[in-house]
């Protein structure tokens, strides 16, 4: 079975993603494996954010590449190799890449994959797509490179989209690297109870219910010093207004904005762009993908901590992408093709 943009109906940069936006075809993949090739199954793949911004013509960035109608979907993918001519790979190996297409059964270029250890994370593939994966580098290395955090400075970091799977890994993260106080601002009340009870946050504000900037100010009394940003708009507004003097924004992502025909980073508006000059808070734009030489030991870093339990980590099936975009996840967003 192979995943395809749908041709008929229209989305255009304003829309919200529907499950009619793709379609679902039979296919048959060829007989014969050729040199350096592998065919594999499908196991998990991902769900992620900045795949609303390949489904416009332009993506706003270099490094995205729209996905063209009628053509098959991909994404950060995992699955097992099945039968192998590339010197490297086995029948059996796990594996991943970026470009995983979504299709239940693929031949691939076995040089475009990377292989998995699954003991790196007590067994749990998944973890690859989200904890031990792109999303948990996004966490510890948009910290690392963007959050000024340093042990016993008696910090207070906010985090927005803090249920979601950056998020919820950069509270725990940002508190393993020595934030004091850890804050999460998040859709629902079960959501904000996960991240107190669970995820060690200290305390969570459901920001569709009651005055958010009300209790910002009552749950942060020293002000914001760290504040990982991955929604912006009005949330975010409301915490740059608390943010203290020469405190850093990780500018993660911009979620609220991404059904918008905005520029990215979409510009603050004038009030909040004020605070942020005269207070001197830092907003410079992060991209994981620019320090894929810190991958390895950043992987490893967090696989230590899932192994030791110090970082709790929930993972979303059998839900999709529209359902991710309206806040139906829980953590990393992931399709699990098989049980
Ligand atoms: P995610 O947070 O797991 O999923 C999205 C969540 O965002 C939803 O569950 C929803 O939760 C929240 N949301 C959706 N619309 C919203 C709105 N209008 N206002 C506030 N919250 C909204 O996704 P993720 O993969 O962890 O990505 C989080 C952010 O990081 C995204 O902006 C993504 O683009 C970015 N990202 C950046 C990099 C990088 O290199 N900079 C890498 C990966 C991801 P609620 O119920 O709380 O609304």
């Amino acid at each position: 079975f192979i995943y395809l943009l749908n041709s008929n109906i229209t989305l255009g940069k304003n829309g919200v993603p529907v499950a009619e936006n793709f379609r679902l075809e039979q296919s048959t993949i060829a007989d014969t494996v050729q040199a350096g090739q592998v065919r594999v199954k499908t196991l998990y793949l991902s769900v992620d954010p900045y795949m609303r911004c390949r489904m416009n013509e332009d993506t706003g960035s270099d490094y995205l590449r729209p996905w063209q109608l009628s053509e098959v979907a991909d994404g950060g993918g995992i699955g097992v190799v099945e039968e192998s001519q590339h010197h490297n790979l086995a029948k059996g190996d796990f594996v991943t890449s970026f470009t995983w297409p979504w299709q239940t059964a693929a031949i691939l270029d076995g040089d475009s994959l990377q292989k998995l250890e699954p003991q790196l994370v007590n067994g749990r593939l998944s973890y690859f797509l989200g904890a031990a994966g792109i999303t948990g580098l996004t966490a510890l290395l948009g910290i690392r490179e963007k959050g000024h955090v340093a042990t016993g400075a008696n910090q207070t970091m906010v985090v927005s989209g803090a249920a979601g799977a950056c998020g919820s890994l950069a509270g725990q993260i940002g508190r393993l690297e020595g934030c004091s106080r850890v804050v999460g601002i998040a859709g629902t009340d079960e959501k904000c109870s996960i991240l107190v009870q669970e995820m060690g946050f200290d305390a969570a504000i459901n920001y569709k219910k009651g005055d958010v900037a009300k209790q910002l100010r009552e749950l942060c009394p020293g002000g914001v010093d760290v504040y990982f940003d991955n929604v912006g708009g009005d949330i975010s507004d409301t915490v740059i207004s608390q943010m203290n003097q020469n405190s850093h924004i990780i500018l993660c992502g911009q979620i609220s904005q991404y059904n918008k025909d905005v520029p990215y980073p979409p510009p603050l508006p004038p009030d909040t762009e004020k605070i942020q000059k005269e207070r001197n808070i830092t907003r410079e734009r992060f991209l994981v993908l620019n320090y894929m030489d810190k991958q390895e030991a950043s992987v490893l870093q967090l696989c230590q901590w899932i192994q030791e339990g110090k970082l709790k980590v929930r993972t979303s099936r059998f839900t999709a992408f529209q359902s991710m975009m309206n806040g139906g996840n829980i953590g990393k967003q992931i399709v699990s093709i098989s049980k």
